[in-house]
């Protein structure tokens, strides 16, 4: 749908659990935003803990939270993840069809 075209003043909360971020101006940047709490429970397609390889920006893509698909974004040591609404292929169709804010 539109959810993704929000009023600037609204909050931005995370796409799972509804918890406003602290940082909306950082959130607003990535579409369907998980907090980090929710971040902590996912897991791969697999049922393990998510890899990540900090040193080359990388890791396991997509992950699950309670069964919600997510995809992550690696950069500068650290990720992102965000909800996906429409179970994409892959992160490129990810941003596609949410569309990346800012
Ligand atoms: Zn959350």
């Amino acid at each position: 749908m539109t959810d993704q075209k929000r009023p600037a003043t609204e909050h931005v909360r995370c796409a799972i659990c509804g918890t406003p971020f602290p940082d909306p101006e950082f959130a607003r940047n990535y579409p369907n935003l998980v907090c980090r709490e929710c971040d902590g429970l996912a897991l791969t397609g697999g049922g393990d803990k998510p890899r990540h390889e900090s040193a080359y920006d990388d890791g396991d893509n997509p992950v699950f939270i309670g069964g919600i698909k997510c995809w992550r974004r690696y950069r500068f040591g650290g990720f992102v993840t965000m909800r996906d609404s429409y179970n994409c292929g892959d992160i490129s169709e990810f941003y596609e069809r949410h569309g990346r804010v800012g």
